[in-house]
This record gives C-alpha cells, structure tokens and sequence, in this order.
C-alpha cells in the first residue's frame, strides 16, 4: 500500500474531532510529499537537525509539530516556525521555548506532557508537579506560549486494559485543570494521545489529536 492509500485508511478510523499529526521522523522528504499530496498538513517530528532542513525544502503551509524529547539549547533553531511542541517535560525548557518564541514575536503552542506510563524512561511531568505548578502559577508570565492542553505516551503492552486505564486517567486529569485552572480557556482544549498501535483506544478515551507514524509511512529506517 501506498503512503496516500495509508493515510486515506487511518483518515477514514478517525472521528471529525480528531486530528492527524503523521509522524515523519526518520523518513525523506519525498515521502513526506507524498502524505502532502495526499492532503496532510500537520506533520510530527522529534529531532531538531533533521526538522529545520525538512521545513526549509517542503511547504510552507505545512504545520509543524514537535513531538520528542527537545534539548533546551535546540530550542532556538525550531522557535522560527514550530506550530507546537506537543512534549514539553520541564520549566525550564518552557521558559526556553518562551524567551525564544519572544525573540520571534511569536506564540508558540505547547502541549505539557505527563509521564503516564510505566517504563521510567519515558519522559513527562508526574501530575502532582503539574498541579502544583498551577497552583503557583508558574506559567501565568509566560507571554509568548500558550498552553493548549496535554500530551501522554501509553506503556509499550499488549495488555489493552492498561493502555485503557492510563489514557483514561490522563483524560481526567485534563478535565480537572481544564475545570480548575483553564475555566473559560477556550484554547485549552488538546489531548495528544494514541499512536499506529493504541490510537483507537486513546480516541476511546478522549483524544483529539494522535501520532501515527508506522501505520502512514511503514518501518523506520533508523540511523
Ligand atoms: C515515533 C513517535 C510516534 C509515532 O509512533 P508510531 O508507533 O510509529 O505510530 C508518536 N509519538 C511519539 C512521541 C513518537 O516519538
């Protein structure tokens, strides 16, 4: 199957309030046209080196999103043209993106992901730090970003009742900041959830933006 002919399946699984962001990491530009041709817009990737160039060659309607792990000092090379950063982990790398976006005169979108899973080495705030950064309003001078919701990686099982019961508490959680913190923030209103193997489940349990990569564009070729 082709990269349109994959995109055009997952499309047709998706409810009208979810959104698509087709994780492209790893793969050459000319694939990436392909999943362009075929209509997609908003495109996810994790490495800043291998996004600048990506950005500069294809489109410019293209709505970039990051979606990995960001150093702080890589901050710089994508606040020009980053839509959002759906897996922001510290304060520290959010006053980065925000000073950063300043220098830009730009807004940049930020997603706050949380740790949900089990393995220790996904990243993520715990939602205890979250609350409690709220609370202090850690974020509230942070002109130049806009907090638009939360991101969250499943644990890599096949026990679909975990996967369930992680995505569900995330959900939760993002209902009651919402009702607490965002009461009225109509732009708060994102939850990044599910990827090629959970992403039904996730939009089960209230996802309305996922991160398919394998099932759109086929094995990575890592490097
Ligand atoms: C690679 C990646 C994805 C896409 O994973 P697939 O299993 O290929 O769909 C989604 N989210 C993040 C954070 C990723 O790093």
């Amino acid at each position: 199957m082709s990269v349109a002919e994959n995109l055009l399946k997952i499309k047709e699984t998706l409810p009208d309030n979810v959104r698509l962001t087709a994780v492209s990491k790893f793969h050459p530009e000319s694939v990436l046209l392909e999943a362009y041709d075929a209509g997609q817009r908003i495109f996810g990737e994790n490495h800043a080196q291998e996004l600048v160039p990506k950005y500069e060659h294809l489109p410019k309607d293209i709505e970039w999103h990051f979606i990995g792990h960001l150093q702080a000092n890589k901050v710089k090379y994508v606040a020009p043209f980053i839509h959002t950063i759906q897996s922001v982990d510290s304060l520290r790398l959010l006053e980065e993106i925000n000073r950063h976006a300043g220098k830009h005169d730009r807004k940049i979108n930020v997603l706050l992901q949380i740790h949900i899973a089990q393995e220790t080495h996904k990243s993520g705030f715990l939602y205890e730090e979250i609350e409690k950064l709220l609370k202090e309003k850690a974020f509230d001078a942070l002109e130049n970003i806009q907090i638009t919701g939360l991101m969250g990686m499943a644990t890599f099982t096949g026990d679909e009742k975990q996967i369930r019961r992680e995505f569900n508490g995330l959900n939760t959680f993002f209902t009651k900041i919402k009702d607490i913190y965002f009461a009225g923030a109509h732009f708060f209103n994102e939850l990044s959830m599910g990827m090629s193997d959970d992403y039904l489940i996730a939009i089960e349990e209230g996802s309305t933006i996922v991160r398919i990569g394998g099932k759109i564009f086929g094995e990575r070729i890592k490097n």
